[in-house]
């Protein structure tokens, strides 16, 4: 029997978020340095690679879809090879072999940068990889969004384990970037002509790499490199240091928007959830952040119907949004993830409970978003322009400096310039603004 002919070229999708985006730009990277080439559609491939996701059941589901479609390439073409990669593979490990049989390489989150190893069939490695290790983390490459912004992770993996979450299980253990790697990574891409970096990590605010914090971290990137609008995501409540709020109203490049997850108003059920910080710690914050910075814009992750909440705790959670006044949130019902420690818990809030607990949340916050934006009518704001609207071509969007999206109309208006804006007209998701003269 003849060996099967090793791939030559490769398709990849994405699934979840902008650290897997982060992670499929260093893969192909690798697999390009390595004689793989890309190719644009499935068909064109000898390999196909799906970089997967876990947080949600749905998340999940999608990829077992994708996976039953590919099965008819296989069929066409049984040379052909599909590797799974990233958080699903890391969380089911062979288990997704049993459940997907035309599956030929399983490798997690650490692992998925040796898939030119496996593939080529180096010795040592082999078609299911799931161990721990940070040995790539300095080789994660900066990824592009747009030519004008883009994306440097700073930090993997994470230490906190949120009772819910499956990201340290799949992620594993925090370990943060060489501050040196980080700052050449923000120049590389200044040098490429992007204004807008967003630095990315689980939990930001922990980041530490020899005697370098979050803070100082910021401050260098400010000092080494000529970066126009510098932004960061996550931010956990218990981490998120006055230092670094002061960092952010001495520093005009740093932009105007924290998203700091809240998940719940209540301190029991927060406690629930292990996510180490009180509503009272959290107001704390909040208050600091409001004095410091003229404008902020804030936004957060909330979830309702977690194991064991009340009516009363998820009035809790209403009430600080009501006094907080989120720009925008994330909203979500609590569902199962399995291998979590709340997978144990008695998921005992009836999912039509949960359902009219979000609805009134989303009503809520959506009430509050307007609000908040129409604070905003007569400011001006310094906005990166990214193109034009989608819906409504005649205008140009860009973001401001709060992260939110302002349509505005214009002549010869340059893509990736920085423009003022003054804001003219708000609804719950978007603002409306003119061009503003600024002296
Ligand atoms: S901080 Fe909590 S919610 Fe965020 S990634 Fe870590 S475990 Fe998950």
């Amino acid at each position: 029997m003849m060996p099967p002919r090793k791939p030559e070229t490769f398709h990849i999708t994405t699934f979840g978020c902008q650290m897997n985006l982060a992670d499929s730009s260093t893969l192909v990277a690798t697999m390009t340095s390595r004689g793989f080439r890309r190719v644009p559609t499935e068909a064109e491939a000898d390999l196909l690679i799906l970089n997967t996701c876990s947080v949600r059941e749905k998340a999940e589901e999608r990829v077992i879809g994708r996976l039953g479609e590919l099965y008819r390439f296989k069929k066409r073409n049984p040379q052909l090879r599909i590797a799974v990669v990233g958080c699903m593979a890391q969380r089911l490990g062979d288990r997704l072999i049993e459940m997907v049989p035309h599956v030929d390489y399983v490798l997690g989150t650490d692992r998925l940068f040796q898939l030119p190893d496996v593939v080529e069939g180096v010795e040592g490695t082999s078609a299911i990889m799931t161990a721990f290790g940070h040995e790539n983390i300095d080789s994660i490459q900066p990824i592009k969004e747009t030519p004008h912004s883009g994306f440097v992770t700073i930090s993997r993996g994470c230490d906190n384990y949120c009772t819910y979450c499956i990201v340290p299980y799949v992620r594993g253990r925090e370990c943060s970037h060489d501050a040196d790697f980080v700052i050449d990574a923000v120049k590389r891409m200044v040098d490429e002509g992007v204004v807008e970096v967003t630095l990315l990590g689980q939990n930001v605010n922990s980041y530490r790499h020899g005697d370098i914090s979050f803070p100082r971290l910021l401050q260098r990137i400010c000092y080494k490199t000529s970066v126009k609008r510098l932004r960061f995501m996550t931010s956990h409540p218990k981490d998120l240091s006055r230092e670094l709020i002061d960092v952010m109203a001495s520093e005009p490049r740093l932009m105007r928007h924290i998203h700091f997850p809240l998940q719940s108003g209540n301190n029991r059920v927060l406690a629930k959830m292990g996510r180490d910080y009180t509503i009272e710690h959290y107001m704390s914050i909040v208050d600091y952040i409001r004095m410091k910075l003229d404008y902020v814009s804030l936004t957060t992750d909330l979830i309702v119907g977690f194991p064991s909440e009340t009516v009363e705790e998820y009035e809790d959670t209403l009430s600080a949004v009501r006094r907080i006044q989120y720009d925008s949130a994330f909203m979500f019902r609590y569902s199962i993830r399995p291998g979590t420690e709340a997978a144990a818990f008695d998921d005992d809030v009836p999912e039509p409970e949960k359902i009219r607990r979000l609805k009134r949340l989303i009503d809520l916050q959506q009430e509050t978003s307007r609000k908040v934006n129409r604070r905003e009518l007569g400011e001006v704001r310094f906005s990166l322009v990214e193109g034009r609207s989608r819906r409504s071509p005649d205008l140009f969007r860009a973001r401001t400096e709060g992260n939110k999206t302002v349509l505005f109309s214009g002549d010869e208006i340059e893509v990736g310039s920085v423009v003022p804006i003054e804001v003219t007209a708000a609804d719950a998701f978007t603002l409306h603004g003119i061009l503003a003269r600024v002296n």
